[in-house]
């Protein structure tokens, strides 16, 4: 049992807690709050004003009440693990690219993310960190924590700490021994061994220099992954030796042949179906695979080569209608548009005598068309 101290909102100040603040990457616990009048979740414990605060909504408590605290410890233990790993995976991850620098990370129950930044990251030095996390964690080394001075702390070389983000002047070293040093607020285990695995479930590219390794601490992900190469792998006919060379050459593969059919579409856009409705002459075609830029030439060509004309020229691949018409026509080839998108599911705009849009329904483009002209008339 503990007290409410003060309520600030759907903040309460308890005498007592065993719920942890966020800190060092790792989120805050979460818990039940039991009351004489039910049981609320504690989704948050923040840091105000040097006060600890535990959210909870709807409890309407009051200074004085007597209230218990139960901390999630299933996902705590989840957080702890992911945590030491976390340390355990970054010094792999610095012992082959020297030069690494911690940006950010984002611990969490399932899958976290360390965000760095580093000269050549690859999959090479991703995978060959791995290994070495794992036989770490498999090594069974134990995991101590001691406070020190800040001094102290800034005086040892091999110490992983951002002292200005340090505000108290003690410091919380978590030491892996022989393997890494870093300052953290965080819970972690007491031996490698307990976090089990370290899995990198994702490794993206974010632009110069700057990387999101995401990573598990159980199996589960592993074999899910493991499951799809091996049923991608047969569905090729491949194997493990094989296999990205073999993905690898298909993409090119593809992009050679969609080469190739635009140069082939090239000349499919030459010829247009042409049709009078009253005095006007409709140039319309269907087209897949065919470059934006050289339908919009198409469709100026038509109305420039044809007296009172309109072209509608329809890409099937990008969903595009290509609306042109001639000066002499009369027509508004953008209020010609507006009336059509309704009917089409399309999206775009123009000028007088050219528009464009996207459209979702391409099935009776022409049709619509061709009655909008006939009202025009
Ligand atoms: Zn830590």
């Amino acid at each position: 049992m503990t007290k409410v101290l003060s309520v600030f909102g759907n903040m309460l100040e308890l005498d007592e807690s065993p719920l942890r603040t966020a800190g060092g990457g790792q989120p805050a616990d979460n818990g039940i709050l039991k009351t004489k009048k039910g049981y609320f979740d504690i989704k948050e414990v923040v840091k105000k004003d040097g006060k600890v605060y535990h959210v909870v909504d709807g409890a309407s408590l009051e200074a004085g009440d007597e209230v218990e605290v139960a901390l999630d410890e299933d996902r705590r233990k989840k957080l702890t693990r992911m945590h030491t790993g976390e340390h355990i995976l970054f010094q792999s991850l610095k012992r082959q690219c020297p030069d690494i620098e911690l940006d950010k990370i984002n611990l969490d129950e399932k899958e976290s993310s360390l965000f760095v930044v580093a000269d050549d990251l690859s999959w090479e030095k991703i995978f060959t960190a791995e290994s070495l996390a794992n036989d770490t964690i498999k090594a069974g080394i134990a995991v101590t924590e001691q406070k020190i001075s800040k001094d102290d702390a800034k005086a040892l070389s091999d110490l992983r700490i951002k002292a200005d983000r340090i505000k108290d002047d003690s410091v919380r070293v978590i030491d892996i021994d022989g393997f890494d040093k870093s300052a953290c607020s965080g819970t972690h285990c007491d031996n490698t061994s307990e976090v089990g695995i370290v899995y990198i479930s994702r490794f993206n590219s974010l632009g110069k220099n700057r990387y999101e390794v995401r990573f598990v601490v159980d199996d589960k992900e592993m074999f899910n992954h493991a499951r799809l190469a091996r049923e991608t792998m047969s569905f090729l006919n491949s194997e493990p030796g094989r296999f990205v060379s073999q993905i690898s050459k298909m993409k090119d593969d593809l992009d050679e042949m969609k080469k190739r059919l635009r140069e082939l579409s090239k000349d499919s856009i030459r010829v247009l179906s042409e049709e009078k409705v009253g005095d006007i002459l409709l140039l319309y075609g269907t087209f897949e695979f065919v470059d934006k830029k050289q339908l919009i030439d198409r469709a100026a060509l038509a109305v420039k080569e044809n007296e009172k004309s309109i072209a509608a020229l329809v890409n099937l691949t990008e969903k595009q209608l290509i609306l042109a018409v001639s000066e002499d026509s009369g027509l508004d080839a953008s209020a010609i548009l507006d009336i059509l998108m309704p009917k089409i599911g399309g999206k775009g705009g123009g000028k007088k005598n050219f528009a464009m849009c996207g459209f979702t329904e391409g099935n009776a483009i022409i049709h619509d068309l061709k009655e909008i002209l006939i009202k025009f008339k």
